[in-house]
């Protein structure tokens, strides 16, 4: 499918007039109406609800219109937590799901009666030591082994490898347990492979979950009230790549659902997402400049953004897809390695990619940016984070967020007169 972006040459000279590039963007009307189409895919179940990842997108601008399309907020930090009661969400709006998870953290989410979400047997002991176990409480479960879909050959992740989560014992005496230290409403949550490409990843996942809750109703007597599919719903970062179809997906899981949970008599569960990637990845666009170009061996385009401002590339070698901007239809006969400035040869939004030609000045689009792109900044070289934009649904832009200064960067040694700046 050809990617498009969603600002066009003109809007860019229309902001840095304001704001000048790098700036990470974000498109308000693609961010709703994809919210809309996913709560649509899931409207066949009475609890449905999205807790957005805010790790992906932690902008309380951004929260606040997620919020108002209905989404609740899947927080795994004390200052996660503390952005999504800023932004209005209280209790049941919040699922805290984190891991290695530290006691200041616990007493927070405890306090504010979010929805705690264990990663771990022990943490049931460290949290009633803290403070007591509240009436709501969710575990998180790892199958162990591989995760497979149904297409031949197709492993997607290996659970017993990863960090996350209860063994299959553990989640029957986990909840054993909570029952019998006083919880009342009972959550189930997983998180087995990440950025997939199939709409079989949840119905999958979800008849794992769904066979899990009914031995445990046998086994233990707990009924689960919602089960938590988590994130991992890919987006087509190549053109060449298939999109999911979230219609198809909610299909899937309602499939499982009708076919496991309701002959059980638990067709009341609801069902949980906390997608960060797929909620807002191709809403957001990171634009920077072309500034330098550089001939040796290859041929290089230097920006003003850098791996500081996107990391995915230079960390997983990952795909963003880039467009010129105003070169949109001219054809791609020039090669390129598009490059930030950081001392690190990793550095390098793209290699080897075929663009239009391009000049110094020319505005550099890269593409689904908004979600793991602006929150995975650092400061690395001393760079500063960038600007935060909104193209509001009416076409004009607000700043949310504002690009750091050396000011904020030294900001941590204000302790000593002497380093103040
Ligand atoms: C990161 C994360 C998510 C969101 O993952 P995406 O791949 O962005 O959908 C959801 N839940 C938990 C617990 C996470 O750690």
């Amino acid at each position: 499918m050809k990617k498009e972006p969603f600002v066009t040459k003109e809007k860019i000279e229309e902001i840095v007039k304001e704001y000048p590039t790098p700036f990470h963007i974000y498109d308000e009307k693609g961010i709703r109406e994809n919210a809309r189409r996913l709560k649509a895919a899931f409207s066949w179940n009475k609890g449905f609800r999205e807790y957005f990842a805010v790790k992906a997108t932690p902008n309380p601008y951004i929260m606040e219109i997620l919020m108002e399309e209905g989404c609740g907020f899947d927080c795994s930090s004390y200052t996660e937590l503390m952005l999504s009661e800023r932004v209005g969400a209280k209790g049941d709006d919040i699922i805290f799901s984190s891991n290695a998870t530290p006691n200041e953290d616990f007493l927070l989410a405890r306090k504010m009666g979010v929805q705690i979400n264990f990663d771990d047997f022990t943490h049931i002991e460290v949290l009633d030591r803290l403070c007591g176990i509240p009436e709501t409480i969710c575990c998180r479960y790892n199958p162990g082994g591989e995760f497979k879909t149904s297409e031949k050959g197709n492993v997607m992740d290996t659970p017993r490898d990863a960090k996350y989560g209860f063994t299959h014992d553990q989640i029957i005496e986990g909840f054993k347990i909570l029952k019998n230290k006083g919880a009342k409403r009972f959550g189930i949550h997983a998180f087995l492979a990440s950025n997939t490409l199939t709409n079989e990843y949840y119905p999958v996942l979800a008849e794992i979950l769904f066979k899990t809750v009914v031995e445990i109703k046998e086994k233990t007597g707990v009924e689960i009230s919602f089960i938590d599919l988590s994130g991992g719903i890919g987006i087509a970062y190549r053109p060449d790549q298939l999109e999911n179809d979230i219609f198809e997906i909610g299909k899937g899981v309602e499939k499982a659902y009708n076919k496991i949970l309701v002959p059980a008599g638990l067709g009341n569960a609801a069902i949980y997402t906390e997608l960060g990637r797929f909620m807002l990845a191709p809403y957001g666009h990171l634009v920077a400049k072309a500034i330098r170009e550089k001939h040796i061996y290859k041929e290089y385009i230097g920006l003003d953004a850098c791996a500081a401002n996107l990391m995915r590339p230079a960390v997983y070698g990952s795909y963003h897809h880039i467009t010129v901007a105003g070169k949109e239809n001219a054809p791609c006969d020039f090669k390129y390695d598009i490059t930030g400035g950081l001392c690190e040869n990793c550095d390098k939004f793209a290699v080897d990619r075929m663009l239009p030609k391009i000049e110094t000045g020319d505005y550099i689009i890269i593409h689904d940016t908004g979600a793991h792109g602006f929150s995975m900044g650092y400061n690395y070289n001393g760079k500063l984070r960038s600007a935060e934009i909104l193209l509001k649904e009416d076409g004009s832009f607000k700043l949310i967020r504002r690009a750091e200064t050396p000011t904020d960067y030294f900001a941590t040694f204000d302790f000593d007169e002497k380093y103040r700046f």
